[in-house]
Formats: structure tokens, C-alpha cells, sequence
């Protein structure tokens, strides 16, 4: 089951319940491009380089479990959460050699498990045959709000203006890079969460998910 959508649709917390409400393993792709990117600052390596950035791709352990990520034996969770991390992140993310490291992961990954996979690119690229796929959206004001009170619950403090300019970049990097950008797959459910609440979301995501096992196919 692939979700994708920008920056504070609400992929994240739909996708983990829905992973919950299924029995799947909630895998978040945004993470696996964080901790590469935050390898990278560490380094003091420039994102733009792009033999390097492959090559830290290739390199990096990178093991997903509930609720953590770990990065070459390092558990990183938090550490990825940082603006800093989300900007050279979808800085790296437009190099094709770092999208071919992930997307390989992340396909041995769903090969593995049944996973409800969330990011930018998995219905149009990771898994194309996926059962079930949603494309999330929400107007900019209410992304970046829910973004604000995610990072106010964690006790950052951050102007509302520079995130909205921070998330406004990073979807415009997102949805305009060459390879696998941020698009919906023609056969992608769109959902606008702008006004529904969590539950809505997920009982529509559920629905479509009924619909496809009723229709007697294998479920991935
Ligand atoms: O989902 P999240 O905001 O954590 O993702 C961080 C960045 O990783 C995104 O802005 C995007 O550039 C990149 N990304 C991607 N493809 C994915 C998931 C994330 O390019 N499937």
C-alpha cells in the first residue's frame, strides 16, 4: 500500500494507522533519505555532490523498526527530525544515484512484508503495482499549521513564516527534480485531509482497501 503526498498531508500519522489497523509494517521512506542527508552534514560533505551523496547512499545501514530508525548501528530518530536535516534531505533526494540506493532498500523492503509505505515517489516508482494507493494533500496554510504543532508539541521553537518558507521550498524541490518527483499515480485515490479529521482519512483509506480485497486480489 503506497501513500505519498507533500510535506504535513498527514502521510505520517495515516499511514502508521492504517499499518495498525491492517497488521503491516508502517515503513517511512522520508526517514531512509534523512538519515543519509544527516550522514552528510555530520561529514560536513556538501549535499550537492553527487558521487559522494551516491555513495553514502550505497553505504549506509539503515534499519527501520516501530517507531525508530537507526543509521550504520546509531539510533538517529530524533537527530533526523531537525530543519537542517528535512533541507539537505530533499537536497539529496534529486540525485538519481541516492533514489536508486533507497528505492532498491525500500523494494527489498515490501518484498519482505506487507507494508504501508509512505513518501513522494512509491506509487509512481517504488511499488507502480501496488494495491492500494493514496495521494494525500492538504492546503499549505493547514500543513504548515500541523507542522507548527508537531514541532511545538516536541518544545521547538520556530517562526511560523520561516517554516512556511522552509516547507514551501522543499515541496517546490520535491515536485519539480527530474527524477521521481512528487506526483500523484494516475491510479492513486487523491484525498484533501485539509478539513477531515484523522479518523475520516483513515475510514476513507479503509474503504478503498475493503474495496480491493473484496474484489478477491492479492493484497500488497
Ligand atoms: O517525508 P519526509 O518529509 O520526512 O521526507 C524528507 C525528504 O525526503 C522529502 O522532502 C523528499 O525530498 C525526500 N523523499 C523523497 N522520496 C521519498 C520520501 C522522501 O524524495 N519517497
Amino acid at each position: 500500500m503506497a501513500i505519498d503526498g507533500p510535506a504535513g498531508a498527514g502521510k505520517s500519522t495515516i499511514a502508521r494507522s492504517l499499518a495498525e489497523r491492517l497488521g503491516f509494517t508502517y515503513i517511512d521512506t522520508g526517514a531512509m533519505y534523512r538519515a543519509v542527508a544527516l550522514w552528510a552534514l555530520r561529514q560536513k560533505l556538501d549535499p550537492g555532490d553527487r558521487h559522494r551523496m551516491e555513495q553514502l547512499a550505497l553505504a549506509s545501514e539503515i534499519e527501520l523498526s516501530p517507531g525508530r530508525i537507526r543509521l550504520n548501528g546509531e539510533d538517529v530518530t530524533e537527530a533526523i527530525r531537525v530543519p537542517e536535516v528535512s533541507s539537505a534531505a530533499s537536497k539529496i533526494a534529486v540525485i538519481p544515484g541516492v533514489r536508486r540506493a533507497m528505492v532498491a532498500k525500500q523494494r527489498a523492503i515490501g518484498e519482505r512484508a506487507s507494508v504501508v509505505m509512505e513518501g513522494r515517489d512509491i506509487g509512481t516508482v517504488v511499488f507502480p503495482d501496488a494495491d492500494v494507493k493514496i495521494f494525500l494533500d492538504a492546503g499549505s496554510a493547514e500543513r504548515v499549521r500541523r507542522r507548527l504543532l508537531e514541532m511545538r508539541a516536541k518544545g521547538e521553537t520556530v517562526s511560523e513564516t520561516t517554516l512556511a518558507e522552509q516547507m514551501e521550498e522543499r515541496d517546490r524541490r520535491d515536485s519539480t527534480r527530474a527524477d521521481a518527483p512528487l506526483a500523484q499515480a494516475p491510479d492513486a485515490l487523491y484525498l484533501d485531509s485539509t478539513s477531515m479529521s484523522i479518523d475520516e482519512v483513515v475510514e476513507a483509506a479503509l474503504r478503498i482497501v475493503r474495496t480491493r480485497i473484496t474484489n478477491g486480489k492479492e493484497f500488497r
